[in-house]
């Protein structure tokens, strides 16, 4: 009766651990919840104060086309300065959130039944979002012992000639980790070798990258951007997550495409929104000073994991996450969480969300307080040494 493809869809795990850990904290404030992926930091007043500002000048109707001139301009000027990708503001659409650029861009590019690899561990919408389109998920296993690189044996196992897309994420939700040369030269030839193929490079957790590296833009490769789409967004840099802002960048071909189903979806992003998104572009030092936050929080945090027998944490270089692994015998991620939430009151998301499923992980979220990342950690150490 109802459309199969959102019929089989299965809820978002993370929200569903989310939605329990808020739950038990409406009763027992001695829960920490480590589940989100979310900034802990409010939006930088200067873009507020625009929001506010911009509402007053009327800038409260539909806009025409993809986005406000103004802002896909300063966005391809962004893509040009910061990851030396060269989009002109045609190629950008503002679209209602990353996800939703996502989704657009797969819509635009998946007839029903081709297939879309992705690389796991991977971002729980990935999968939903391949099949309400129709598309068919291929998962790609890397390997935890092999610090997740990339490889083109991995690659070229997946790949059929009925491959469509290869969506991609660094820095990674949620292994914190970023593309290392290596992993870009595996790409790039990659698609040299499949010229049906293209990529969806997700890089909203682009700003938030530690030790003084860089994330690498794919699309930085002239050679290979019409087939490289890139999507970013306001919700991870700029505490924006509630506003839902984001885009994508695409070849001219693909934005034609993307472009026909947001007109009759989206229509636009709200003026006044778009208007603030402007000023969030040139909040460089609000940027830096919650990286930097993170990247303390990040020290103490996964410092405080390794601690604990039977933990092992890599140091992230990007994102908010602290991707753990538990020495546990075999029980899954899924009872784990149930275990630490139980007894630690820790919430936490299982490694298997993200479709880890070679050892137990956990992924905890380090953008919350330093006394609640302490205390959690403290809580875990103790839960833990029940379990041996
Ligand atoms: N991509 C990744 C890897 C994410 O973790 C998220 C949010 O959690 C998104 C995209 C979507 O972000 P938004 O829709 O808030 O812009």
């Amino acid at each position: 009766m109802f459309n199969l493809q959102i019929e089989n869809l299965q809820p978002s795990k993370s929200m569903v651990v989310m939605a329990k850990a808020k739950k038990m904290q409406a009763t027992d404030p001695d829960v920490i919840d480590l589940s989100g992926g979310e900034p802990d930091f409010d939006t930088p007043q200067k873009i507020r104060d625009a929001l506010k500002c911009w509402i007053d000048n009327g800038y409260t109707h539909y806009t025409v086309g993809a986005g406000l001139p103004e802002l896909r301009t300063r966005i391809a000027r962004k893509l040009q300065e910061e990851n030396h990708c060269h989009y002109t503001p045609e190629q950008v659409i503002v679209t209602p959130g990353g996800k939703f650029a996502i989704y657009l861009a797969v819509r635009a590019l998946v007839n029903a039944g081709e297939e879309v690899m992705y690389l796991n561990p991977a971002w729980v919408s990935y999968g939903s979002i391949i099949e309400s389109s129709g598309g068919v998920p291929v998962g790609v296993d890397l390997a935890y012992d092999d610090e997740y690189a990339i490889t083109e044996q991995a690659l070229e196992a997946a790949v059929t000639d009925n491959t469509k897309l290869l969506i991609i994420n660094y820095p990674n939700n949620p292994t914190g980790k970023l593309l290392t040369p290596n992993d870009r030269d595996a790409l790039t030839a990659f698609m040299h070798k499949h010229p049906q193929v293209f990529v969806l490079s997700d890089e909203i957790y682009e700003r938030i990258v530690f030790d003084g590296q860089e994330n690498i833009s794919l699309a930085s490769d002239k050679t290979l951007s019409e087939r490289i789409i890139t999507v970013n967004g306001f919700s991870k840099s700029v505490a924006m997550t509630g506003w839902r802002i984001g885009y994508l960048a695409a070849g001219t071909e693909v934005v034609k495409r993307a472009f026909k189903l947001y007109q009759h979806t989206v229509t636009c992003v709200s003026g006044f929104m778009q208007k603030a998104c402007v000023v969030a572009l040139d909040c460089q030092e609000e940027i830096e000073s919650m990286r930097v936050s993170y990247e303390n929080r990040r020290d103490k945090f996964i410092g405080a994991l390794n601690a604990i027998d039977g933990v092992e944490c890599k140091l992230p270089n990007g994102a908010f996450y602290a991707w753990a692994r538990f020495e546990v015998g075999d029980m899954s991620s899924e009872t784990l969480c149930e275990y630490l939430l139980d007894n630690a009151k820790v919430a936490c998301i299982p490694g298997i969300s993200y479709g880890e499923t070679g050892c137990t992980c956990v992924r905890f979220s380090f953008a919350t307080s330093e006394e609640a990342l302490l205390q959690g950690a403290k809580n875990i150490a103790v839960a833990m040494a029940q379990l041996r």
